[in-house]
């Protein structure tokens, strides 16, 4: 195993657990960068699989293909949150692996996460952990009207219902299957933002703006970023809690916070994610270091530069609805009359199949001032029947 404080130079060959869209933004990346790229997914059609140098084919636990990941790269990283810790704790056995399982780990629970957040000092949503009856029954009525949340492997808004009454809370969880999940307090939100920091091996910490976010139907839809988007009390807030909570984990890779900020004005921690985050694909085009390329810095052991938004930045999610004009007649979206837009950039994941809420790809438009990434973002929208923000 090479020393972990040695850096890994480019001609090494880097690996991704995961063969998502962010799998694929991070072999793009690494490429670009001079690495060679391998991604371990067992979908023949994965797209990150798609556009890496090796595709080992089995499930995140099969001991030959991690074995196999192992013996081909220099360092490996994860792409997909529910990526089971004790695969990344296998792999850390015989190369650097970041993020590390147990950070992982923390982020994959919902109940871990909130704990974690309370270790560090950072306001959370009042909430309480549901795992037994008895904690169903004791549940206070003031957690009420609240989210039932699964504790794991929800995503995109799924795994979670909303209640107004305990009756509906224990028949919410009856609908859950018992499983353990998270109560959370309905809070009145003004908007969201989340942050994006990269910590290396090293502890030095660098991070991307504070990004403004819309999400519809729990899940993002577009993203805004340039000086000013926020308050600047809520901006050093958000960025001192973001840091803490890498901190506290001694995290190493990049780190996604997401924040809900309420109408008066506060800020409270909603969840991490232990990876790029869509939140965040902005920066490929908007700033000079993108999250990916972070990726890659803090795997290699590569400085971390502070990134500098060069550009206002809107990002609008392209989702699989998009590619339908009515319910069961396909379109394709008019890419050519997006591309005649000034300042747009499209990323598409190459998906074989287009889904409704699926995420295909997403837009960043870039501009000289916020006002002009907006107008050009809407007009976009509007091409693409995505309802005005
Ligand atoms: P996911 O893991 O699916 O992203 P989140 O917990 O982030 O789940 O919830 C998805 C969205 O639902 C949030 O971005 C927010 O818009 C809304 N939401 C979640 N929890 C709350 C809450 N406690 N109060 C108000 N809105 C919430
Ligand atoms: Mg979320």
């Amino acid at each position: 195993m090479s020393n972990p404080t040695d850096v890994i130079l480019p001609g090494a060959t880097l690996g991704v657990l995961g063969g998502g869209q962010l799998g694929r933004m991070f072999a793009h990346a690494a490429q670009a960068m001079g690495y060679f790229t391998a991604v371990l997914d067992k979908d023949a059609t994965s797209p990150a699989g798609l556009v890496s140098h090796h595709h080992i084919r089995t499930d995140y636990e099969d001991a030959q293909g991690l074995s196999e990941l192992a013996q081909l790269c220099a360092a490996v990283t994860t792409e997909f949150e529910n990526v089971p810790a004790a695969a990344l704790n296998t792999l850390a056995q015989s190369l650097p692996v970041s993020p590390a399982g147990a950070s992982v780990a923390i982020a994959q629970d919902r109940a871990a996460e909130k704990a974690h957040f309370v270790r560090c000092g950072v306001p959370v949503a009042p909430h309480a952990v549901i795992e037994t009856p008895a904690q169903l029954a004791a549940v206070a009525a003031d957690l009420l009207p609240g989210i039932l949340k699964t504790a794991r492997m929800g995503y995109d808004g799924k795994g979670q219902v909303r209640v107004k009454t305990l009756e509906e809370l224990a028949a919410a969880w009856v609908e859950l299957g018992h499983v353990a999940c998270v109560l959370e307090k309905m809070l009145p939100l003004a908007h969201e933002c989340s942050v994006i920091v990269a910590r290396g091996r090293d502890g030095s910490i660098v991070h991307l703006p504070v990004q403004r976010n819309l999400h519809r139907d729990g899940i993002l839809a577009v993203t805004e970023v340039y000086e000013g988007n926020l308050p600047s009390t809520q901006v050093a807030q958000a960025l001192a809690a973001a840091k803490s909570v890498a901190e506290g984990l001694n995290y190493v890779g990049v780190l996604c916070v997401e924040f809900f900020v309420l109408q008066d004005g506060s800020l409270v921690v909603n969840e991490i994610a232990p990876r790029p985050h869509n939140s965040g694909h902005y920066s490929q085009n908007g700033c000079d270091v993108s999250q990916f390329e972070l990726q890659v810095r803090c795997m290699t052991g590569l400085p971390l530069v502070q990134p500098r938004l060069h550009s206002a930045s809107t990002m609008l999610n392209l989702l699989g609805d998009l590619w339908f004009k009515d319910s069961d007649t396909a379109q394709t979206p008019a890419w050519d009359q997006i591309l005649a837009l000034p300042g747009c950039h499209l990323h598409l994941y190459g998906k074989v199949d287009a889904k409704r809420a699926r995420k295909m790809g997403h837009l960043n438009i870039t501009a000289a001032t916020p006002e002009q990434a907006r107008a050009t973002a809407l007009q976009a929208a509007e091409i693409l029947g995505i309802a005005p923000f």
